[in-house]
């Protein structure tokens, strides 16, 4: 599923529609628009003024006060094409002619991502948690948040109304890199430990954005491009495998219903 690395991959790849108008919008499945506050042909002629996200979403702010909000769910990518390339792949949904001879292609084959047409924006979003990429997040906001709470650490770093965009890849990355055990009680956590552990969040995520995103079989960029931080991974996916730091087999455990990945011996 895309996390935090690469929707902000996408939103960085797709800057050039910044200033773009749209001529209209073709909808080949219409329950892939799950909500909207105004008709979808209400945005032609109107112009993108900015690219933004939050947590896993991405935001177009079309003018003067629509939105439009792309979640890619599991196998969602929203990409932009050039207006006379052809399509010939599947589960194209939703297609957004621009005035540019570009065009916002939208293709999900599992259909859990969609599109929302929304007005207010801090009502959509007035549930979801920190982005754990802003200066507000840090040692002190993540001891508040593992204060005296017993679900294992990596269900919440996974809850969006804490802490949004990681997922289950860069939870598994960023506590392996801590040296925290996933199914650690959160509330047990010392000081020292989230210090490492919201160190460790801000730089894989980091690092994997410079990688353009982590691709297994669907994720693609703004340009319909794969990414390059799976080659980076250390624990996620790698089951059977050694432990890049002391060679243990690395283990996968379910945690709170997720697939987990991690080294017994690294991981305290
Ligand atoms: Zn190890």
């Amino acid at each position: 599923m895309p996390e935090l690395p690469e929707v902000e991959t996408v939103r960085r790849s797709l800057q050039t529609i910044i200033g773009a108008k749209i001529k209209t919008i073709e909808i080949n499945r219409a329950d892939i628009i799950r909500k909207s506050d105004y008709q979808p042909e209400v945005l032609g002629g109107k112009q993108i003024t900015a690219i933004k996200r939050r947590g896993k979403f991405l935001i177009l702010k079309i003018e003067t006060e629509l939105n439009l909000i792309v979640h890619m769910g599991m196998s969602g990518r929203f990409y932009m094409l050039n207006e006379d390339n052809l399509l010939t792949e599947k589960h194209i949904h939703i297609i957004i002619h621009l005035d540019n001879a570009s065009k916002l292609i939208y293709q999900d084959a599992r259909r859990f991502g969609g599109i929302w047409l929304i007005k207010n924006i801090d009502e959509f979003f007035s549930c979801m948690g920190i982005e754990p990429l802003s200066e507000q997040f840090n040692a002190g906001c993540l001891g508040e948040m593992v204060k005296n709470r017993k679900i294992a650490i990596k269900s919440l770093l996974l809850n969006q109304n804490l802490v949004c965009g990681i997922g289950n890849i860069y939870a598994d990355e960023a506590l392996f890199q801590a040296g925290i055990r996933p199914d650690r009680p959160a509330g047990s956590l010392t000081t020292q430990e989230i210090e490492c552990l919201c160190l460790a969040i801000k730089d894989v995520l980091k690092t994997s954005i410079e990688q353009r995103g982590t691709t297994f079989r669907d994720y693609r960029d703004g340009f319909n491009r794969v990414g390059n931080f799976q080659n980076h991974l250390k624990v996620y996916g790698k089951v059977n495998e050694k432990c890049p730091v002391c060679g243990a087999i690395l283990k996968r455990d379910k945690i709170g219903g997720r697939s987990s990945h991690y080294c017994e011996k690294c991981q305290k």
